[in-house]
């Protein structure tokens, strides 16, 4: 009777087959070699096309015309990825949506980063998204981007990965010395002109530091310092994603939120099998600074892409683009935040989630009441579990932290303003945002399943 009438949440590791955990550990062994390959989102990209083309993806401009089971992509910008796989039904019937983002908290280079201080050299740094400033100090750094010439020849930058290569850091002050820090509020501690990178000590001939430490840079990379105006460089954690727990259980690493989706639905693309309905896949950009900017979901980019399908399958009338959306459906593939038990009292313990307890749906998000909130009504998030439940795929439902005492938001909200119906649907982290997030490796391959099931619906 109890067991009928109430929810019972339980762990995803109970009473779990052998041959499923393996499984599971198998496709985290495949998360983990990604999560070291791709830092940011050039690398990430660069990832997804690879694995894409492998798997007979075609860039939609070499395309003529598309029929069903075309398989197309576009790349936007090197930051962005769409990808296709053209059903039977016409595109205007709607399409399946899995949308992720591949951009991650970080500290880029300022335009004019170089200088030299107290006997050192140093690069200035601007931070990318919300971060807490103290967690990037006195940890291993790398830096990764590109430096692109007048003339548009480009070089690539991924230093500090390499067992070989050196890494950089940010110092903080001792604690002998650290009275006057110790006084200060802790977002106050460590401030955004603090995040100063160390990247050299011997000085030229001359005493000269900075010029010395140009010098090298210029020999590797052929770069002078009016170069760094034109570049992206990304200063990111150095560590490598690891197996965490005795029992390998968790996943740690940098940049999980939101490659650990992005990985998830790339598979679960990769892996569909044919549909009536199209599916699609959105890597995204700038989600952590609003979406902005035109690889942010809000531009026209992805609108650019869907009009490119309409016209390649003879479909696009007026309208057509609006009534695609408005019959789409869509996972919108992000981080939430998983039950700390360090930090318990920030999660209301009924409606929040648990990382090993399977894929997580948040009805809404947004802040205060319900502000910004991309809310799913009440008919599509019954749709989505009878998705999940149809193909045994352990769910939960929860929500980011205590009412009033912050949150967030993620695409979804963007997709939802052009008619979808979308909810948000990941993996739960511990210390998201942080330089090392955790996350559980039941709840990245429930992700998978639940975004594989999901594309190949067929229900509208
Ligand atoms: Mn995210
Ligand atoms: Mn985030």
């Amino acid at each position: 009777m109890e067991k009928e009438l109430l929810n019972k949440k339980t762990c995803g590791w109970l009473k779990i087959s052998n041959d499923v955990k393996e499984k599971i550990f198998n496709f985290c062994d495949g998360y983990i070699d990604f999560l070291n390959e791709c830092k940011t989102e050039r690398e990430a990209s660069k990832y997804i096309i690879k694995q894409l083309e492998n798997s007979g993806f075609k860039n939609i401009y070499t395309m003529d015309t598309l029929k069903k089971c075309d398989k197309v992509y576009m790349l936007n910008r090197d930051k962005s990825v769409y990808a296709a796989i053209i059903g039977e039904e016409n595109i205007t019937c709607g399409v399946n949506l899995v949308g992720s983002h591949i951009d991650s908290p970080r500290l880029d280079l300022k335009p004019n980063p170089l200088y030299e201080d107290a006997k050192l050299a140093l690069f200035k740094t601007h931070y990318y998204g919300g971060i807490k400033k103290y967690q990037w100090t006195t940890i291993p750094l790398a830096i990764h981007g590109v430096v692109v010439k007048p003339d548009g020849s480009k070089t690539e930058i991924a230093i500090g990965e390499d067992e070989k290569d050196p890494v950089f850091t940010i110092t903080d002050i001792l604690p002998h010395l650290a009275g006057e820090q110790y006084e200060k509020k802790i977002g106050k501690a460590i401030e955004g002109e603090d995040l100063n990178v160390l990247i050299g000590s011997i000085p030229s001939n001359e005493d000269k530091i900075k010029e010395n430490i140009m010098k090298i840079i210029n020999e590797k990379y052929g770069i002078t310092e009016v170069d760094f105006y034109s570049s992206e460089l990304e200063v990111v954690p150095a560590f490598k994603a690891r197996h965490l727990g005795f029992d390998k259980s968790m996943v740690a690493a940098y940049g999980q939120d939101d490659r650990v989706c992005a990985y998830a639905s790339l598979k679960a693309i990769l892996d569909a099998s044919e549909s009536k309905r199209t599916m699609v896949a959105i890597f995204s950009d700038k989600e952590e600074i609003g979406s902005v900017g035109n690889t942010g979901m809000c531009s026209q980019m992805f609108d650019l892409f869907m009009n490119e399908i309409l016209n390649k399958k003879n479909e696009n009338t007026p309208g057509a683009l609006n009534k695609t959306y408005c019959n789409s459906i869509m996972l919108s593939a992000d981080v939430g935040a998983g039950m700390d038990p360090n930090y318990q009292s920030a999660s209301e313990k009924n409606n929040s989630s648990y990382i090993g307890y399977g894929v997580e749906l948040n009805k809404y998000t947004g802040s205060r009441g319900k502000s910004g909130a991309s809310d799913a009504n009440a008919e599509f998030v019954a749709k989505v579990r009878n998705i999940f439940e149809s193909n045994n795929i352990k769910y939960q439902v929860s929500e980011l932290g205590k009412v009033d005492l912050g949150g967030g938001g993620t695409i979804a909200y963007i997709l939802a303003d052009k008619g979808m119906d979308v909810i948000d649907c990941g993996v739960p982290v511990i210390s998201m945002h942080s330089p090392y997030e955790v996350t559980s490796k039941y709840d990245i391959y429930s992700a998978y399943e639940g975004y594989k099931a999901f594309l190949e619906t067929n229900e509208k």
